[in-house]
């Protein structure tokens, strides 16, 4: 495997692949790598003849500055595990590589910034999207894959593809999960033992609105999924939500299009999130 740290370096291997005819596929990340982001990995081997992951701890869309100061960064690591998938090229970047000062990116973002996600975190999907368009420019794949755990960035991506008409197809993939159905997040490894144990309420709660989706309405399936999280102080549910799949508007009524179950909680310090395509 390669590993680039300048736009340069990268442009120049990428132009060299592309006149051979050859596709790319984008693998964006913060790193801390995981089983999700190798599944990624393996997608896009299907998909691309050549595979570049990216690792770089985007600044710009952190909303909570002890989140940024405590993601974890075990590069050697995570290089051992791109290596090992079979990754082509790894971009790590250092910050001054992606961003000069007092930079302006006026993308707007749109109705998806002001639900969920958008709501709570004010400015972390503009930041996304100035480091994924930043990401798209440098590698400029044919295809990028994105997973579904991020739900509503993959949703803010897409538009963005659509708006600034990028020629850049898009895949979104399945959730990984551990053994009991915690998702598989970079932050896990944040949590003590008690906090790790709790983590699992989070599947729970969406598989219950899942089992339960076409016995209950939409409003005992919320507040009954809210109640898993009431009785430990160790969770702060910031919200449990079943959205229309595009809109992520609160559904107010089954749609036969389908709809997603929502998740976002605190578990101790550290902010999971989760969601669920109820069929
Ligand atoms: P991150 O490093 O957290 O920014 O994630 C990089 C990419 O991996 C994003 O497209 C995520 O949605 C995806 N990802 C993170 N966790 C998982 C998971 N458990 N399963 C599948 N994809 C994931």
């Amino acid at each position: 495997m390669k590993i680039l740290n300048t736009k340069v370096e990268l442009v120049r291997e990428i132009n060299q692949l592309k006149s051979k005819g050859l596709s790319i596929g984008l693998v964006p990340t913060m790193g801390a790598l995981h089983q999700g982001h190798l599944s990624l990995i393996g997608e896009s081997k299907k998909r691309a003849n050549i595979t570049v992951a990216s690792i770089f701890v985007n600044p710009t869309q952190f909303d909570n500055q002890e989140d940024l100061v405590n993601y974890p960064k075990p590069i050697e690591e995570d290089i051992r595990k791109l290596e090992s998938a079979g990754c082509d090229i790894l971009f790590n970047p250092e910050v001054e590589e992606m961003y000069k000062d007092h930079e302006v990116w006026d993308y707007e973002v749109g109705d998806l910034d002001t639900k969920l996600e958008g709501e709570l975190r004010p400015g972390h999907y503009k930041g996304v999207t100035q480091i994924v368009y930043k990401l798209f420019k440098a590698v400029n794949p044919d295809i990028a894959f994105f997973g579904q755990k991020d739900y509503q960035q993959f949703l803010v991506i897409s538009k963005m593809v659509k708006d600034l008409a990028l020629h850049i197809k898009l895949q979104l993939c399945d959730i990984v999960r551990e053994p009991d159905g915690l998702a598989m997040s970079s932050r896990n490894v944040r949590l003590n033992k008690e906090e790790r144990d709790i983590s699992v309420v989070l599947y729970k709660a969406l598989e219950y609105i899942k089992q339960h989706y076409t016995e209950l309405s939409l409003q005992e399936l919320q507040q009954n999924a809210a109640r898993f999280f009431e009785k430990n102080p160790l969770l702060n549910l910031e919200y449990v939500k079943i959205c229309d799949k595009e809109s992520l508007d609160l559904l107010q009524e089954k749609s036969p299009n389908g709809a997603i179950a929502l998740v976002a909680c605190f578990v101790g310090k550290v902010r999971l999130i989760d969601n669920m395509i109820i069929p």
